[in-house]
């Protein structure tokens, strides 16, 4: 008995020691707790529209699901159409009126972000359902892209760099997350010297996006919506042009992209250069067309 009672005591003693361990790299790593949180506040859950089984909400928010079933359709034909191929399983979508609660459910454990893509969910924050409710045809579309784009990706793969992932998100859009930024506008401000530059940080702080030299942003401006705005416009410009300058190329990226590929030699193997090279490219077009 003596020892089965050191055998339990010694489980014990280890499992509290777990316990532990998990608690101290929780508290040291934010964004794995706010990824605990958000498995344990899957949107899945909430209830759907009877119409549309795909839109969840919370029932605060019944009304403002009724407008994304509404827009649902168009959003997804759009992506589907400049991505070239259906999605790979029907998406859910889910709408929040709670601020905490929607901050709970995407991850990031942020209430002050537009939208989120995440594990085949797209999350709309709450403002949609308020004082931004013109955009969010636009960002539910945005967000798609994501839903789509990484529904076919293999899980586990590495992440595509974030210029290219909302790029393409905005372009296929039409400018959804970077709408009061235009194209001549992007465009301009490249030839102005202030250029995104596409490496591979990432551009979740969006204060910390690089560009070549920092844009000018007004008065009365905000500069972390002004900067991601820019930033993902530009980005969209840049898709847009490697889509329109060679088609069958850009084909061949995305598909390769889907199957799990690697972003540097995908990118190479579809348009022989590097990202940096194309932009280059992409660039004096820009200036030839002052
Ligand atoms: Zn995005």
């Amino acid at each position: 008995m003596a020892s089965v009672r050191s055998v339990v005591k010694f489980l014990g003693l280890g499992a509290l020691a777990a316990v532990a361990a998990v608690a101290a790299s929780l508290v040291a790593r934010p964004q794995l707790r706010a990824e605990l949180i958000a498995e344990l506040n899957d949107p899945a859950g909430l209830p759907t529209l009877e119409d549309d089984p795909r839109v969840h909400s919370e029932p605060e928010a019944r009304a403002c699901a009724e407008a994304v079933a509404d827009a649902l359709p168009d959003a997804i034909a759009k992506i589907e159409a400049a991505h070239g191929r259906p999605f790979a399983r029907p998406p859910i979508v889910a709408v929040f009126a709670d601020e905490d609660a929607y901050a709970r459910a995407n991850g990031l454990g942020d209430a002050d972000v537009a939208g989120v893509s995440r594990a085949g969910r797209a999350m709309l924050s709450p403002y949609f359902c308020a004082h931004e409710r013109y955009r969010l045809g636009s960002v539910l579309a945005h967000e798609l892209s994501h839903v789509h784009f990484f529904g076919w990706r293999p899980r586990g793969t590495p992440r595509p760099p974030q210029w290219f992932t909302e790029g393409l998100a905005v372009m296929a859009s039409d400018g959804g997350a970077a709408e009061s930024v235009t194209d001549a506008q992007a465009a301009q401000a490249i030839r102005d010297g202030y250029g995104v530059i596409l490496d591979a940080t990432p551009w979740s702080d969006f204060l910390a996006i690089p560009f070549a030299a920092e844009p000018p942003c007004g008065k009365g401006c905000v500069v972390r919506s002004f900067r991601q705005r820019l930033a993902y416009r530009q980005a969209a410009i840049f898709v847009a042009w490697l889509r329109r300058s060679d088609p069958d190329g850009f084909s061949r990226l995305m598909r390769a992209l889907e199957g799990g590929a690697d972003f540097d030699p995908a990118f190479r193997a579809a348009y022989g250069a590097t990202p940096a090279e194309r932009w280059k490219d992409f660039t004096a077009t820009l200036q030839a067309s002052r």
